[in-house]
C-alpha cells in the first residue's frame, strides 16, 4: 500500500525554491545530492531551473508521470496542492509544511480538512509537519536533514523529527548503518500501524526502530505490532506520561493504572521492546541489527580488569543472564595459557597485562562451550593491550560464528578506532558494560518471545447470563455504581466465593444475624455515600459474642453520624469472618485507547503506597495470567516465606481470567476491583471480601 512512499521512479517537491536555507531547497538539493536516480521535478510558480533541475510552474505543467510529491508549500495552499496530486495521479505525498494540529484550533480544523481532501484524492500522505523520509537503499533523501546515514538494517519512524535528527547525527560518525527514516509528524493519515506493516513488508529492514507520543488505534496497534514482532524485533521508545486524570476515583484499580500502564502492558503482550532512553534504542537497535539473538541465557564474559567484571556480573544477575562457568576441560585449555593469578571462571579474567593474542585464545575457548549462548568482551585500555589489533580479532571470530558477541571497550580517546571497528564489523561496542549486558539481555528476550507457544485462551459458560440482570437495571436507572447486594450477585455469577453475610437494620438484628452465622463474626456500615468503609471506622472485625456485636454497633453507628452527618445510613452488614490469608487486590479498568485492563497487585491498606501491580490487556491469555502474578515484587510472599503454606496461586490466575471475561462481557464496567481477595493455602481457593464496580456509557 505504502510502495510509492519507498520506492519512488520520479519525485515532484512542490514549494521548491531557490534560496539555500529554505526548507524548499534543501530537500531538493538532498534529493539531487544523495544520489537519487529517478526523475526529480521542482515546482515553482516562477518556473525555469533550480539546482540544474528544470522547474514547472505547477504539477500539471510535468508531462510525465509522478510516483511521490513531496509537499513544502505554506500551509494554506496544501489542500490545493493534495487535491491536484489526484488530479495527476500521485497516490503518494509527504506534507513537510508545518501549521497544523501542533499549532492550535485553527490548524487542528486545517489538518481535519486536510485529511478530507486527500481521502478525495485519493492521496495517502506522511505528516504534516514532518522532516521528511530518508531510504538509503534507494539512495532517496527526501528530507531537509543534515546528512545521509549509512546503508543499513536498522528502520526507524518517529513522531518527533528533532530526534530523528538526534538519531542520525549520532549514527553519522560511526557509520550506524539504517534501511529508512520516516519522519511521522502529526500523523494525520499514514500511522505507526502502516509504517510497521511497511517495514515488515522491507526486505532491506531487519530491526524496526519507533519513537512514539501516544498511539491512535490502541487495540489495532497492538494486533499489528503482535504480527510484526514475531517477524522482526520492533523497539519503541515512547514518551508522554500523563495521569489517568479523567478515571473516576472511587476505585483502586482507576487511580493506580495510569496511561503508562496500559502502554507497558499492551507493549508486552504484542511483543515491544520498550526502551525508555534514547541511548538504550540505539543502543539496543545496533545489537539487534548486527549480531544472531542468543538461543538461550548461558553468558562467557571475558575481561581483563576485575571491577567492570563484576559490574557486568552484576547486572546479568539482575537481567535474568546466567554466568556458568565453562566446562572442566576447557577451565583447564584455559590455564594453559593463562598466568596463574587470572581468574578461569565467569567472568574470566585475562588480566591487565593481557595482549590481543590472550584475548583470542580466551574467546576462542569460551567458544567451544557450547552451552554458551553469547558473549562479552570487556576491555580497559591498559599499556599492554593493542586495542586495535583485539577489535580485529574480536570481529574475525564474529563472522565465524552464530552466537552473539558484544562489547565494552571502556574509555574514549585510545579505544576511538578500535570502537569504529568493531562497528564497522557489525560487533557493537558499548561505552559501559551493563549497557552491553542490557542489549544481551533484550535479545535473549527477544528470542523467547519468537520461540513462545500460540497462547491459550480460556472461556467461562454460563455466567454472563447469570449477571445481566443486574448490569440492565443499573443502566437502566442510571446509576454510575453497582450497591452492594448487586456486587454480591455479579461475584457470585462469576464464582467467587464469598463470606456468608446477613443485612441487619438494629442492633437486635445485627445480634441475630451473628448467631446465625455463628461468631466471630465482621461488621460493616452499609450507606450509599460511603466507599472505603474502614477509612472511616466502618469495618469492625473479629467480633466474638453477642456484647462485641450490640458494642461494634453502637459504636459504628454513632460514629458514622458524627462525621459524616449527611450519610443514609441503611443498617450494617454482619459476615462470616474469613479465616486468615493473602490478601490480594484485583480488578478491571478501562483505558481511553487500548479498552479494559486487568490489574493484579498485593491488596490491604498499603496498595497505593507501594503500588505493587502489574496490568494486561483483555483478553488475558493464560499465559498472561501466569505472568503478571509472578511480575510483583509480592510474589514471593504467595509462595509463602519461613515456613508458610504457599498460598492457591492457581485460584488467582483463574481469577484473573474470569475478571477478564467479565470485561468482555460487560463493556460498560469502568472499574472495578476486588480488594481484598483472600487467598487461602493450595487448594482451598480465593474468598471475594470487598468489592466495587463503577459502570458508564459504551
Ligand atoms: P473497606 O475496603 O471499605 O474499608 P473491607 O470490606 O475491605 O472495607 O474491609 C476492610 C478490611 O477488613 C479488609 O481489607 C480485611 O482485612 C478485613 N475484613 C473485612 N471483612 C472481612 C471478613 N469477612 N473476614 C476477614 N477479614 C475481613
Ligand atoms: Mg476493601
Amino acid at each position: 500500500m505504502l510502495n510509492n512512499f519507498f520506492n519512488p521512479k520520479s519525485i515532484a517537491v512542490i514549494g521548491a525554491s531557490r534560496t539555500p536555507g529554505k526548507v524548499g531547497f534543501d530537500i531538493l538539493r538532498n534529493i539531487i545530492q544523495y544520489g537519487y536516480e529517478g526523475s526529480v521535478y521542482p515546482i515553482n510558480p516562477s518556473a525555469g531551473e533550480i539546482l540544474g533541475r528544470r522547474a514547472y510552474p505547477s504539477l500539471q505543467d510535468v508531462p510525465d508521470k509522478i510516483d511521490l510529491a513531496v509537499v513544502v508549500v505554506p500551509s494554506k495552499n496544501v489542500l490545493d496542492v493534495i487535491g491536484q496530486c489526484g488530479a495527476k495521479s500521485i497516490d503518494s505525498a509527504i506534507v513537510i509544511t508545518a501549521g497544523f494540529r501542533e499549532s492550535g484550533i485553527e490548524g487542528s480544523k486545517l489538518e481535519a480538512e486536510l485529511i478530507g481532501r486527500a481521502k478525495e484524492a485519493g492521496v495517502r500522505f506522511v505528516g504534516p509537519n514532518c522532516l521528511g523520509m530518508i531510504d538509503t537503499h534507494s539512495k532517496i533523501n527526501a528530507s531537509f536533514a543534515a546528512g545521509m546515514p549509512a546503508k543499513g538494517s536498522i528502520g526507524f519512524f518517529s513522531q518527533s523529527g528533532a530526534l530523528c535528527l538526534a538519531i542520525l547525527d549520532r549514527a553519522l560518525p560511526d557509520e550506524i548503518g539504517f534501511s529508512k527514516f520516516i519522519s511521522m509528524g502529526n500523523k494525520a493519515d499514514v500511522s505507526d500501524i502502516d509504517i510497521m506493516l511497511a517495514l515488515a513488508e522491507d526486505e532491506n529492514t531487519k530491526v524496526i526502530l519507533g519513537y512514539i507520543e501516544g498511539v491512535g488505534d490502541g487495540r489495532k496497534f497492538m494486533e499489528v505490532a503482535a504480527e510484526v514482532s514475531r517477524k522482526k524485533p520492533v523497539i519503541i521508545l515512547k514518551s508522554g506520561i500523563t495521569s489517568s486524570g479523567a478515571k473516576a476515583a472511587s476505585s483502586h484499580t482507576g487511580a493506580l493504572a495510569g496511561r503508562e500502564a496500559a502502554f507497558d502492558a499492551a507493549f508486552r503482550q504484542s511483543g515491544i521492546i520498550r526502551v525508555h532512553t534514547i541511548n538504550e534504542l540505539f543502543n539496543y537497535a545496533v545489537a539487534f541489527a548486527n549480531q544472531p539473538l542468543p538461543k538461550g541465557p548461558n553468558i562467557a564474559i571475558i575481561t581483563n580488569s576485575g571491577g567492570p567484571g563484576i559490574l557486568a556480573a552484576d547486572a546479568c544477575d539482575k537481567a535474568g543472564l546466567q554466568l556458568a562457568p565453562l566446562h572442566k576441560e576447557l577451565v583447564d585449555e584455559l590455564r594453559t595459557f593463562l598466568p596463574p593469578v587470572a581468574s578461569f571462571y565467569n567472568p574470566i579474567d585475562i588480566l591487565g597485562d593481557s595482549g590481543a593474542d590472550r584475548y583470542e585464545k580466551a574467546l576462542n575457548t569460551a567458544l567451544k562451550d557450547e552451552r554458551m549462548n553469547g558473549f562479552m568482551v570487556l576491555l580497559t585500555p591498559t599499556a599492554t593491550v593493542d586495542v586495535e589489533a583485539t577489535a580485529t580479532a574480536i570481529t574475525d571470530i564474529s563472522r565465524t560464528i552464530d552466537r552473539p558477541i558484544l562489547t565494552s571497550f571502556m574509555g574514549k580517546k585510545s579505544i576511538d578506532a578500535a570502537s569504529k571497528t568493531l562497528t564497522r564489523y557489525g560487533v557493537p561496542n558499548y561505552s559501559y558494560p551493563e549497557e552491553a549486558v542490557s542489549a544481551m539481555d533484550a535479545m535473549y528476550r527477544y528470542n523467547l518471545w519468537i520461540n513462545r507457544p500460540e497462547k491459550t485462551y480460556s472461556k467461562f459458560d454460563g455466567m454472563k447470563e447469570k449477571a445481566s440482570q443486574v448490569f440492565e437495571n443499573a443502566i437502566r436507572e442510571g446509576r454510575d455504581r453497582l450497591a452492594e447486594l448487586e456486587v454480591h450477585d455479579v461475584l457470585h455469577a462469576y464464582g467467587f466465593p464469598q463470606p456468608r453475610s446477613l443485612f441487619a437494620r438494629t442492633s437486635e438484628e445485627a445480634v441475630a444475624a451473628a448467631k446465625g452465622i455463628g461468631y466471630p463474626v465482621v461488621m460493616k456500615i452499609i450507606s450509599p455515600q460511603i466507599v472505603h468503609k474502614s477509612d472511616i471506622g466502618g469495618v469492625r472485625v473479629n467480633l466474638k459474642n453477642k456484647k462485641d456485636v450490640e458494642n461494634a454497633f453502637f459504636d459504628i453507628t454513632t460514629h458514622v453520624k458524627n462525621i459524616m452527618p449527611a450519610a443514609h445510613i441503611y443498617g450494617v452488614l454482619i459476615q462470616e469472618m474469613v479465616p486468615k490469608g493473602k490478601e490480594i487486590i484485583m480488578g478491571i479498568t478501562k483505558d481511553p485507547q487500548f479498552g479494559h485492563m486487568i490489574m493484579f497487585g498485593l491488596g490491604g491498606i498499603y496498595v497505593e503506597v507501594l503500588k505493587d501491580i502489574s496490568f494486561r490487556i483483555v483478553p488475558l491469555s493464560e499465559e498472561d495470567a501466569h505472568e503478571m502474578i509472578r511480575e510483583t515484587r509480592t510474589f514471593p510472599l504467595l509462595r509463602g516465606v519461613r515456613g508458610e503454606a504457599e498460598a492457591d496461586i492457581e485460584a488467582i490466575e483463574r481469577s484473573l481470567l474470569v475478571l477478564s471475561q467479565m470485561a468482555l462481557d460487560f463493556p460498560r464496567i469502568i472499574e472495578a476491583d476486588i480488594n481484598p481477595l483472600l487467598v487461602q493455602q493450595r487448594g482451598q481457593g480465593v474468598v471475594a471480601i470487598d468489592a466495587r464496580f463503577a459502570i458508564g456509557g459504551e
